[in-house]
């Protein structure tokens, strides 16, 4: 970079950099004009949104705004929610056979005598099985991961729930797992690593989700990757399921 932009670019960046100190100083000085260490005249209002902005996603502005909220809300739903969050923690417990979040021992889902026994659905996260129960397709059990492996995130086969999904096929009830996880390298290595740690049950099969062009997709705009599964996963027409 020539010397001369070199130094316009130095310079913009300073400018920058001074510009957002006086920002915070400005903020700064109000506060402390007002004579109080905190930014608001109420220590409880002032940790009641700091404990809101430690949500993920919940900025200083909208724990501002929600605890506005609270306080204006009726004394015994503000002591329903509160409730609700203290019971969850306390507890919620997770599903001794499949993983899930569950109030029992063992869940609903595994509990319900309509759901089918032969198939389990391995997925990653709760959220996956909330996301596809609300398909309301599959009639199967789960098994709950609990992430993938993935050595950079230093997550070994070792810290998933993968023992306990080769000890429920081995009890012999179960004629496919269905591997449901992310096709990403490391959704595609956790298949791999569970495919080998099942090739001791020939008799069960094991499945992966179709993965392809996702409806109302046009093909111009489809990535290679994904046009190219598609074209070599492709399935026979069915004019019932077209329409
Ligand atoms: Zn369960």
């Amino acid at each position: 970079m020539p010397k001369k932009m070199r130094n316009r670019v130095k310079n913009t960046i300073s400018r920058c950099v001074f510009q957002e100190k006086c920002v915070t100083l400005q903020h700064e000085t109000h506060f402390q004009k007002d004579g109080m260490e905190q930014r608001y005249s109420s220590e409880l209002f002032e940790r009641a949104v700091d404990e809101f902005s430690k949500l993920p996603g919940v900025g200083r502005k909208s724990a501002l705004r929600l605890v506005l909220h609270l306080l204006r809300m009726d004394v015994g739903a503000v002591d329903g929610f509160a409730d609700a969050v203290r019971q969850l923690r306390h507890n919620v417990n997770y599903c001794k056979v499949c993983h899930n979040i569950s109030d029992t021992e063992v869940c609903q889902i595994c509990a319900s005598p309509s759901r089918d026994t032969s198939t389990i659905c391995v997925v990653e996260n709760i959220r996956d099985v909330m996301a596809i129960e609300a398909t309301s397709q599959y009639h199967g059990l789960y098994h709950v991961l609990g992430g993938v492996i993935s050595p950079l995130d230093g997550i070994g086969p070792s810290d998933l729930h993968i023992q306990s999904l080769a000890e429920r096929v081995g009890k012999g009830d179960v004629n496919e797992v269905i591997l449901a996880l992310s096709s990403t390298m490391e959704g595609d290595t956790t298949n791999f690593y569970i495919s080998r740690k099942l090739s001791g049950f020939p008799n069960v099969r094991l499945t992966v989700l179709a993965r392809g062009l996702s409806v109302n997709d046009e093909l111009q705009y489809t990535d290679e990757v994904t046009l190219g599964r598609s074209i070599v996963n492709r399935v026979d027409f069915d004019a019932r399921a077209a329409v």
